[in-house]
């Protein structure tokens, strides 16, 4: 294959992320159970609290912490007790704190591909604590460049197809998250390599669609080595 530009997608494709969030969610949702609320509602109520809050403060750690607060004062009401609060608030400090935990066959695979092809890691979020877990990771020296963004939608992958002048014929996306890696991708005309992460977050969930490039789904990281 000629030299092809792949973004690529860093939380639960390069390392776990979404596994720390669910661990906490599900402590917190014990922490909170005893005001009376069935666990589905809770997590009912967090969801679309943290909607919001990402409409509002975007996405992270911080946004994260908020939402539990918020829902946590919204649904304990008049029996909120700040030995919960606080106990919320130093799982979030605790978070923010756990190293990337970089997925098994990555770094042998972006070592493979680096020497074929141009990489982008293509990332949203906060951008201090996004740029602050690449570092960490080690794997930055791999990529031509790290784009973070606060949201993954066409506006800004178009804005990256004309910032690094890709030829989207010859551009990829690869990543785990229909609504923020494969659909706005296809749908500007690039391909796309969904890598499907059993601990996808819930809002990241979309069907997938097809658009007019090549979509391709691949069991594991280091698949990518026999298509590239
Ligand atoms: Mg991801």
């Amino acid at each position: 294959m000629r030299r092809h530009t792949l973004l690529i997608d860093a939380d639960d494709t390069l390392w776990e992320n979404n596994v720390f969030f669910e661990k906490l969610i599900e402590d917190f949702i014990s922490f909170v159970e005893p005001c009376g609320y069935p666990r589905a509602f809770i997590r009912h109520v967090l969801n679309e609290t943290e909607r919001k809050n990402i409409r509002q403060h975007g996405y992270g750690v911080r946004s994260f912490g908020r939402s539990l607060e918020e829902t946590y004062l919204q649904l304990a009401g008049e029996k909120v007790q700040h030995e919960t609060l606080a106990r919320i608030h130093g799982r979030v400090v605790d978070l923010e704190r756990t190293p990337p935990q970089i997925m098994d066959g990555v770094p042998d695979t972006l070592a493979y591909l680096v020497q074929k092809h141009r990489l982008i890691l293509f990332t949203k979020g906060e951008p201090a604590e996004q740029a602050a877990k690449v570092q960490r990771s080690g794997l930055q020296g791999f990529f031509e460049a790290i784009e973070i963004v606060p949201e993954k939608d066409q506006a800004t992958y178009h804005g990256l197809v004309h910032k690094h002048k890709i030829v989207k014929t010859q551009g990829w996306m690869i990543g785990n998250s229909p609504r923020s890696d494969i659909n706005p991708a296809v749908r500007v005309g690039l391909n796309a390599v969904y890598i499907p992460h059993a601990n996808t977050w819930e809002l990241e969930h979309e069907p997938v669609v097809s658009g007019s490039g090549k979509l391709m789904i691949l069991p594991a990281f280091r698949e990518l080595r026999t298509h590239f």
